[in-house]
């Protein structure tokens, strides 16, 4: 029989942490042949919560979960772990100032970065949730000097979905046939959907909406007045519309980032926040969103797409508010 592989999960007691659970121990992240055993990590108010979630997992009676354990200790809960998964995090509370936020954030990632170090295994992947997540991530990274930084990584998939969907009805295509979209940037109001490497079923994305909308202007307006501040203000629409925030399509997005990390993506790339090697004119260092392929168990960076003076100074302008908050957090003595 397959050993399991170990996954950990953080602020597994929230409600992402309750859409991702079932899903992962049924098999939807890693795959019908990988038998899993859950570590949740919780703080104390949280972990009532997390154990109440364990005894449903061992009602599913999922024949691929093998373990259940829920700590309150990170070095405990990152032991062995290969995939981690960090969702808790502490909200912005009304009235806090940024620096109150990063600061209490790098109260939870540094630690979890230093057990990661200490205990995580060979071929750990990490992937933030929590928001600020692309900075977070950069804690974690700075807290595990031994982890290779490309381990560390932040989730802007539910972005790209996002744009996927909004795409979709906009150009009359199943979901399916579109490609190569990118999320650039911070994981924030001023990411940069990207729709101009797209295809739908082959064809170009600009020329199939400019002839949908009705010429090439109009279709520019359309992603600019339109498109790019739906996708980034989606959050707010759902939590609107719902009544609370988005969750089971944030697990899902999480879900999708690890499963194409280990097992590949195939027919173009997708967007995920990695560690820059300079690509683009992002500095090195920061993590920041890019068009992604993964290939062997690792992310590249998509070389060579060319950028308009419009996606530059978006692009620039996103990259700019993560080099605040990388600078934010080096002065709090963070990373
Ligand atoms: P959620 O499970 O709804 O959200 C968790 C985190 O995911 C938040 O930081 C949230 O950011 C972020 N997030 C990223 N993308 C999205 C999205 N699209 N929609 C909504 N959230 C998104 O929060 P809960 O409060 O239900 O649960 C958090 C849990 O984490 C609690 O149980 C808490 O106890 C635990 N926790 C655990 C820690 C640990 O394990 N060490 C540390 C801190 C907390 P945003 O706030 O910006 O929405």
């Amino acid at each position: 029989s397959v050993t399991p592989v170990t996954i950990t999960i953080t602020g597994a007691g929230g409600q992402i942490g309750y859409a991702l659970l079932f899903r992962v121990a049924s098999g939807a992240m890693l795959g019908p042949d990988t038998p899993v055993r859950l570590n949740l990590l919780e703080i104390p108010q949280g972990l009532r919560a997390a154990e109440g979630a364990a005894l449903e997992l061992q009602d599913c009676a999922f024949p691929l979960l093998h373990q259940v354990e829920v700590y309150d200790d990170p070095k405990a809960a990152f032991r062995g772990t290969s995939h981690a998964l960090l969702v808790g995090a502490r909200p912005r509370a009304a009235g806090m100032e940024r620096g109150d936020l990063l600061a209490a954030n790098g109260g939870i990632f540094g630690p979890q970065g230093e057990a990661i170090n200490a205990g995580a295994a060979d071929d750990v992947r990490v992937v933030v949730v929590g928001n600020p997540a692309n900075t977070n991530a950069l804690i974690a990274s700075a807290h595990a000097p031994d982890v290779p930084a490309d381990r560390f990584t932040a989730l802007t998939r539910l972005d790209h979905n996002r744009a996927l969907g909004q795409l979709a009805p906009a150009m009359d295509t199943p979901v399916g046939d579109i490609r190569n979209v990118t999320i650039w940037g911070n994981h924030s109001a001023t990411q940069f959907p990207d729709v101009a490497h797209a295809t739908a079923a082959g064809d170009p994305v600009p020329a199939l909406l400019a002839a949908r909308l009705g010429g090439v202007d109009a279709a520019r307006e359309w992603i600019v007045d339109e498109f790019i501040p739906r996708v980034a203000k989606r959050g707010a629409e759902i939590i609107e519309v719902r009544g609370s925030s988005s969750v089971a399509s944030a697990a899902n997005a999480a879900i999708d980032h690890m499963r194409d990390w280990v097992h590949g993506t195939t027919g173009g790339w997708t967007s995920a926040a990695v560690v820059s090697d300079g690509s683009y004119g992002v500095p090195e260092d920061l993590v920041s969103s890019f068009p992604v392929e993964s290939v062997d168990g690792s992310w590249r960076i998509v070389q060579g797409l060319s950028l308009d003076a419009f996606a530059q100074h978006r692009l620039a302008t996103s990259v700019a508010e993560l080099v605040d908050e990388r600078d934010a957090v080096r002065a709090l003595d963070l990373i």
